[in-house]
């Protein structure tokens, strides 16, 4: 009652935890955890053991964290967890919902005039691709006194509708796939950051530079898989890689453990582009909503093992 919805409030994290079935390639494996509760996951080794993590995943609990949107405020939301643990699968569901409610949204309030715009980049090596362009020359960051960082050059689509939307995702997604057979695997490397900015001002005011209107986006964030922020790579390109996707992970950790913790003392956005892009929409007056996903499989005990703890810690 009440006093949930005040704990909702402090909330300056939201954090869950997804744990996928076994998958076909797994089928021989044995599931080792299984949620017992909506905190509690049980691991089913020698010595059966549970552990507490903070919520299990659900959209309802997300929803609100995107549709903040609408009401002015900056929101990301972020699936975490190593290659194949179900990220993509998570974003791609968590996206199309979020949009269908927040058109739903729009439709309920013909009061008001919505402005809605798309744009989409991958964060490879540290460099910045535009996901919308064929141009895949990487983009520089330019420091605004006003809006933060921006990405120079980056393609921004108004959007005309959910149709229109759905066409862009699909643009993305054929992105990402040349860039992943000509970088050998680049989804496992990569970041994607799918961004929605909505501007929205009461239909009498119009044109009129009233106070009235409302500006704010919200990014859907599919990171690399976090075996790279734990991996210590060998030598030469895969070093180099290594090195750079541990950069934006391990920041990004950095920065989420320090807002869970409260928001005192230095926050290092600046050391990585994920979070330099991310600074606005992270911390402050922003909803941040984190989805930790995890494979049952034995073969993976390890990497599920540190998602959790990066759950635990982020809470
Ligand atoms: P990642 O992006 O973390 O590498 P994917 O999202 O590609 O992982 O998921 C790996 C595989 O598992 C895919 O075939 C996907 O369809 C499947 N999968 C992931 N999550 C789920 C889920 N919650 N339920 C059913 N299948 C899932
Ligand atoms: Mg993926």
């Amino acid at each position: 009652g009440e006093e949930m919805a005040a704990e909702a409030k402090e909330e300056r994290i939201l954090v869950s935890v997804r744990l996928r079935p076994l998958n076909g390639r797994e089928a021989g494996d044995s599931s080792d955890w299984e949620c017992i509760s909506p905190t509690t996951i049980m691991f089913r080794s020698t010595v059966p053991e549970r552990a507490m993590f903070p919520t299990a995943y659900t959209y309802e609990g997300v929803k609100e964290v995107a549709l903040s949107v609408v009401s002015g405020i900056n929101s990301s939301i972020f699936a975490y967890g190593q290659t194949s643990s179900g990220k993509t699968y998570t974003m791609t569901g968590i996206t199309e919902y979020s949009m269908l409610d927040i058109y739903d949204y729009i439709h309920k309030h013909p009061e008001r005039e919505f402005i809605l715009k798309f744009s989409a980049i991958e964060i490879y090596n540290e460099a910045v691709r535009d996901l919308l362009s064929h141009d895949s020359t990487p983009l520089r960051l330019l420091d605004d006194p006003e809006k933060g960082t921006t990405v120079e050059r980056l393609t921004e689509e108004t959007l005309r509708d959910y149709n229109h939307l759905r066409d862009l995702l699909t643009v993305c997604e054929a992105q990402r796939q040349i860039g992943e057979t000509a970088l050998n695997e680049t989804s496992s490397r990569s970041h994607q950051i799918l961004r929605l900015t909505i501007e929205s001002s009461a239909r009498q005011y119009l044109g009129r530079g009233n106070s009235s209107t409302l500006v704010a986006c919200v990014n859907f964030v599919d990171l690399a898989g976090s075996e790279r922020a734990s991996q210590t790579a060998s030598a030469g390109m895969r070093l180099k890689e290594g090195s750079h996707i541990n950069r934006s992970l391990l920041t990004l950790g950095k920065v989420v453990r320090q807002l869970s913790k409260g928001r005192n003392g230095h926050i290092p956005y600046r050391d990585s582009k994920l979070t330099r892009i991310l600074q606005s929409s992270l911390g402050g007056n922003a909803r941040t909503a984190i989805i930790c996903t995890m494979s049952p499989a034995h073969t993976h005990i390890e990497q599920s093992r540190n998602t959790l703890l990066f759950a635990t810690c982020a809470k």
